[in-house]
């Protein structure tokens, strides 16, 4: 659509305060990359926004000409849909204000704030927002739907923890989605994604906590059906403190791996404890008197410690594909064919990661927020990742097998984070009961579906 995207070119050049990129620019080079390589696209047009006026500046003219808009805040959508081919990119990098109220334990987040903007914030007073595990990550995508990490069994969801959104809709209105306001907006922002607007502020809940208890260790190829059998039967009852995070994969070229393990299948595991020390230290020494741990290390993190630990495994630019879904219960069956699976994972970054939600998170009801399943404890995510474009048929197509293979097994359901870009047909699957009622939310707010460049909610073409 060259002339519409000319048109909202020449009507943000006289009214956008931030930059306004095109593809001539030098600056355009990094504006446009996304963190997953393999979703990389070239939008016409980028319009970095120097505020809340900006944003609805932008959102006018793209929702009058019908110009394919996508929003970005940290860029790390594993699907790419925070850029597009030929359209326009809101990009909310430069809407990065953090502001604390420390007595009351509520953060007041830009839309384009990265975790660790608001962790580096949070942590000088203290407190914690709870969200996911890579300081690189942007927030109002993770939030917007859902947000697990390491506290999400303690506090609850990302998602749980918002108070209030301020957003600009494809109309450019400025709307408050709160208790009291805009409720039916509220309840659906708190999982339904960037269908509804642009989210330019988040009131976030707190919660005290500086440090938290870390264990890490390996298991030999082995030792790893055993220790998933005893995570399975453990962690319906285990405390709320204790978050346990699962990685099936081959030994990295890592000094922590030992190096017999390297490049032979391993279980990579992490236990996080956010409690009383003591009481967490007594809980890993009998959960590591089992099986064969490997270089186990327990420590004390300082929670920004913590929450930048892996964000060297994750870098931008390299390339990924990912499916994921819930096990209601986890079979020997599955176990089995995750660990044959590795015989054949055609990348040493590959990892099959298993976490298990319950505690605070599933203490929410099922319609208290349009969040998809969280009866379903066990999330699978099948995430590859490689470098080389040639192997991207290679690398998608183990992940598309082994997710296959488990699918009987597993419950209908996904997490809309874990998303690729070509699983459009799961997004109803994801919300499943909510589905309805997010769709009455998006034609009230949205109708003509101008944000649609999302894991995207709207009626079934007749
Ligand atoms: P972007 O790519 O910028 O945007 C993604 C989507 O959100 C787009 O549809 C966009 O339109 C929408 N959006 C972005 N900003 C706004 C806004 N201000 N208003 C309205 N819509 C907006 N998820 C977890 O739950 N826990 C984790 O621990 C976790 N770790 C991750 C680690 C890495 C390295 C990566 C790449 C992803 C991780 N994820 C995790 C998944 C993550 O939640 C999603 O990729 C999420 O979309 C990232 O948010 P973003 O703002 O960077 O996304």
């Amino acid at each position: 659509m060259p002339d519409a995207i000319d048109e909202v070119y020449s009507v943000l050049a006289r009214s956008l305060r931030g930059r306004l990129l095109r593809q001539h620019d030098a600056e355009y080079v990094q504006a446009h990359t996304i963190w997953n390589a393999a979703a990389q696209r070239r939008p016409a047009l980028i319009a970095q926004c120097a505020g809340v006026a900006d944003v609805a500046a932008a959102v006018k003219p793209a929702s009058a000409a019908g110009v394919a808009t996508a929003i970005r805040c940290g860029g790390h959508s594993l699907a790419g849909f925070s850029s597009c081919e030929g359209g326009l990119v809101i990009d909310l990098c430069a809407l990065r204000g953090v502001g604390l109220d420390a007595a009351n334990r509520v953060a007041t987040v830009q839309g384009g704030c990265l975790l660790g903007t608001i962790d580096t914030a949070t942590q000088r007073a203290g407190l914690v927002y709870p969200a996911g595990v890579v300081s690189h990550t942007g927030a109002a995508g993770l939030i917007l739907g859902g947000g697990t990490g390491w506290l999400t069994r303690k506090f609850g969801l990302s998602c749980d923890n918002v108070e209030g959104f301020t957003l600009v809709t494809a109309e450019g209105e400025i709307v408050r989605a709160n208790a009291r306001e805009n409720e039916d907006l509220f309840w659906a922002l708190r999982g339904g994604g960037g269908n509804f607007g642009v989210v330019v502020e988040f009131q976030l809940k707190l919660h005290p906590l500086t440090h938290v208890l870390l264990g890490c260790a390996y298991y030999g190829e082995e030792d790893i059906a055993d220790r998933l059998r005893f995570f399975r039967e453990f962690m319906p009852d285990a405390p709320a403190e204790l978050k346990w995070n699962l990685g099936l994969r081959l030994g990295p070229e890592h000094a922590d791996c030992p190096e017999e393990l390297r490049g032979r299948p391993v279980l990579s595991e992490s236990l996080l404890w956010a409690g009383n020390e003591a009481e967490g230290r007594e809980l890993f020494r009998r959960l590591y008197s089992r099986d064969s741990p490997q270089a186990v290390k327990i420590e004390v993190f300082l929670f920004l410690k913590l929450q930048t630990m892996a964000d060297a495994e994750f870098p931008h630019g390299r390339r990924y594909y990912t499916k994921s879904g819930y096990f209601k219960s986890l079979s020997d069956a599955s176990i089995s064919r995750m660990i044959a699976a590795l015989g054949s994972v055609p990348s040493h970054e590959t990892q099959i990661e298993l976490v298990y939600l319950g505690g605070a998170a599933a203490k929410i009801s099922a319609d208290d927020t349009a969040f998809g399943d969280r009866s379903s404890p066990f999330i699978l995510n099948l995430l590859a990742a490689w470098d080389e474009p040639e192997r991207d048929a290679e690398n998608a197509s183990w992940v598309r097998t082994l997710f296959a293979d488990l699918r009987p097994e597993m419950t209908p359901g996904v997490y809309v984070n874990f998303m690729s870009g070509d699983e459009d047909d799961r997004v109803k699957e994801a919300y499943s009961v909510r589905w309805e009622k997010l769709l009455a939310v998006k034609r009230k707010y949205d109708p003509r579906n101008f944000f649609r460049l999302n894991q995207n909610i709207r009626a079934a073409k007749s």
